[in-house]
């Protein structure tokens, strides 16, 4: 088999640049928590496909109904003729989302997509057209949701002009001097400045911000978007796809806070590595957009969807949700006590909800300085001591840690023991 130099010079020749990898590494295979790359070398993965695998590389439940489904049909197309696992997670999905009333959910097959899709409800729904997202939120590439996602450098670098109609807000952050009252404050500014309330189609928020840096928002805030959205006939989106399916200890982060959304966009975990996506939500706003107007060629495609009711059950019979608290209890133990090692004074915020887990760098713990180039720099050593682990932040300076839900104790403890020898390693550089 060809060496990870080799793979990436032909890689380097055939694929553009713009599509970045964060290892110059090719796997050969990989099982639950675990990848074997082709030069023989095992690696703990806490980076999960990107929030993809909260069951685990090849969950043997998940390749059972792929296999199972492959041997019946694979792609009649929803719009040509529908399919019973499609309908069947719909059902599923809209009676576990939260609120009471009807709901419906329609599939499509990345986040980006849904993110648009929801939009086109609820400007379908409402009539108007402003959307009004977070500063440091990530909602996608395609050009709306890049408009939509809250960070400039790398994605909207040499692409713009932007589409209109989205204004950002900034996303409450006290860690970043940003209170919920000051986020608040500025969501009325855009009312007065950007526009009127009686303009905006929907609010749309991650309950945790994934690409922008693990950031929790207070249950308190929720609320209250909840109370503005329901005064001005907006519709309230949660953008779920990085916190959903269990990541946080509950099947969507928003129940934490017990606000109901009007739409939810769900991806990555939802099929366990599969290529699927959707918008879940109230039936009336999902029923806004006549037939014809929603859709797409791959849009829930009946593997991936036999993939996810794979993925609902597993979630089920193992008690994902019981285990992502734990998880998430015993690596944020670890980090806090690694906080107060002597070598490790850039350790700064160690947060979590469930399992979605994270730690800031930082130059100087009262002031909060980020220091990005020492998360890269760990996040690179990491990979040499066999561990998968990915930075994220508006300011590039937080690790992340998506470790699968269905990895044991042991192999936790035994990455984040990695990560303490990568994090001193890097220090001693810097
Ligand atoms: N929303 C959130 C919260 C995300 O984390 C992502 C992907 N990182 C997206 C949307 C876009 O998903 P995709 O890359 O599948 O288009």
């Amino acid at each position: 088999m060809s060496s990870n130099a080799e793979l990436m010079a032909r890689r380097a020749a055939a694929v553009p640049r713009g599509v970045a990898n964060a290892f110059p590494v090719f796997p050969a295979r990989a099982e639950n928590a675990e990848i074997h790359d082709v030069e023989g070398k095992r690696y703990i993965d806490f980076a999960g496909g990107i929030a993809v695998l909260n069951v685990g590389h090849r969950h043997p439940k998940v390749a059972e109904a792929v296999a199972k489904q492959l041997e019946a049909y694979w792609h009649p197309c929803f719009q040509v003729m529908p399919y019973e696992p499609y309908v069947e997670l719909a059902e599923r999905l809209n009676a576990l989302a939260p609120g009471d009333g009807p709901k419906k959910t329609i599939f499509l097959t990345t986040g980006a997509e849904a993110v648009e899709n929801a939009v086109k409800i609820a400007r379908a729904h409402t009539g108007r057209h402003g959307v009004i997202a977070f500063g440091g939120a990530f909602h996608g590439r395609t050009m709306f949701t890049l408009a939509m996602t809250g960070k400039v450098v790398p994605y909207k670098v040499g692409v713009a002009p932007m589409p209109g109609g989205v204004w950002h807000v900034p996303f409450p952050n006290e860690y970043h001097c940003v209170s919920p009252a000051a986020s608040l404050h500025a969501l009325e500014q855009v009312f007065k400045s950007d526009c009127a309330p009686a303009d905006v189609a929907a609010i749309v928020i991650e309950p945790v911000q994934g690409e922008g840096g693990f950031y929790i928002a207070p249950p308190e805030f929720l609320k209250r978007l909840r109370e503005i959205c329901d005064e001005h006939g907006i519709v309230l989106v949660a953008d779920e796809i990085q916190a959903g399916f269990a990541r946080t200890g509950k099947m969507f982060a928003i129940e934490h806070s017990g606000v109901v959304p009007d739409l939810i966009t769900v991806a990555k975990s939802l099929a366990g590595g599969l290529p699927l996506s959707g918008v879940i939500g109230k039936a009336e706003i999902m029923d806004a957009p006549g037939p014809g107007g929603l859709g797409g060629t791959y849009g829930g495609n009946a593997v991936s969807c036999a993939a996810a009711l794979g993925v609902l059950d597993v979630i089920e019979s193992e008690k994902l949700c019981e285990r992502s608290s734990a998880l998430g209890e015993r690596m944020v133990s670890r980090l806090r006590s690694m906080a107060e090692e002597a070598d490790f004074a850039c350790l700064g915020e160690v947060r979590g909800l469930g399992a979605m887990v994270a730690v800031e760098l930082v130059k100087d713990r009262e002031t909060h300085e980020p220091r990005p180039d020492l998360a890269k720099a760990v996040s690179q050593h990491a990979l040499q001591q066999g561990l998968v682990l990915l930075p994220c932040g508006l300011y590039g300076n937080v690790l992340r840690f998506l470790v699968p839900l269905t990895a044991d104790e042991a192999l936790v403890d035994e990455g984040m023991d990695l990560l303490a020898a990568a994090l001193r390693a890097a220090v001693a550089e810097a």
